[in-house]
């Protein structure tokens, strides 16, 4: 596996790869990897001769008070595990590398970004924005494969490439899960002791919401209290939001109809946040 940190270095390899005649399936990460990441690699082997990776913690897509600082690292150890993988090429840039002087040039897509985690995350999704813009023009990649996890983030950039025009497929591979249906996350290693059973009421509350939704319910404020009540009856675990929205709009749904509905959520423990998401067949039932 090529370990790269410039822009000029995966540039000349891409060149290579365009002479060869072979394509690219990218996968974008912050590091500190888990097997949901890995699953990304996996699915992305399927899709062109060669996956590539990045880690970069993207210090324009965190707020200020955020955990940019505290962010887990470990490039040695994810490199080997990519490499396990069969991962061809990791770009891993500095910052300094990936912004090599402050950005004057803002991406943005406002109306998919104001709800759910962005209300909470100002500027957050357009750091995300930028920065997916500058590695797809980098790596110029055939497919970009991302998590279902974030689906706030494949929702806005699956409408920035579409909009932009930019010569990419955009696939979104499933959550991996802890045995106990925790979504994997790197934030994850921040929860201790008995903080990290709380973590479990995420996906409670969100299958709380979707069992009300199966057997009929179609009141978004009571789906969304239900999804609340579970969280309140787990302190200190804190409700963020709650949501019931259209999958591909992020618009709320009320009442819930549609062929299918993607609750989502946000719950902090402490200074630990997790996000999940569930998407439910709300015509079927
Ligand atoms: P991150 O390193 O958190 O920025 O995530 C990099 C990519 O991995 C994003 O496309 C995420 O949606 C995806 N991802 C993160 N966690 C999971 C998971 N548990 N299952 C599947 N994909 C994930």
């Amino acid at each position: 596996m090529h370990l790269v940190t410039t822009v000029a270095g995966v540039r000349s390899r891409r060149r290579e790869l365009w002479r060869a005649g072979r394509t690219v399936a990218f996968v974008p990460t912050m590091g500190a990897l888990h097997a949901g990441h890995l699953s990304l690699v996996d699915h992305a082997a399927g899709l062109a001769d060669e996956v590539w990776a990045s880690v970069f913690v993207n210090p324009a897509q965190f707020g200020p008070g955020e955990d940019l600082d505290a962010y887990p690292r470990d490039l040695e150890r994810d490199r080997a595990l990519l490499e396990e993988r069969g991962v061809r090429l990791l770009f891993a840039p500095s910052a300094k590398e990936m912004y090599r002087r402050p950005a004057v040039v803002r991406v943005a897509v406002p109306e998919l970004s104001a709800g759910l985690c962005g209300a909470h995350r100002p500027g957050h999704f357009d750091g995300v924005a930028l920065v997916v813009t500058k590695l797809l023009n980098v790596v110029q990649p055939e497919v970009l494969v991302l998590g279902a996890k974030d689906w706030q983030q494949s929702v806005v950039i699956r409408r920035l490439v579409d909009d932009l025009d930019i010569p990419v497929r955009v696939e979104v591979a499933p959550t991996v899960r802890e045995a106990d249906g925790l979504a994997m996350s790197s934030r994850n290693a921040y929860l201790l002791g008995d903080d990290r059973e709380r973590a479990t009421v995420v996906r409670r509350a969100l299958r709380a919401g979707a069992e009300l939704i199966m057997a009929g319910e179609r009141s978004r404020a009571t789906v969304e209290a239900a999804m609340a009540g579970v969280v309140a009856a787990e302190p200190p675990a804190r409700l963020q939001y709650t949501a019931v929205v259209d999958p591909q709009t992020l618009v709320p749904r009320d009442p819930i109809a549609g062929p299918s509905s993607l609750l989502a959520m946000a719950v902090t423990i402490g200074t630990t946040r997790l996000i999940d998401n569930l998407l439910v067949e709300s015509e079927r039932c």
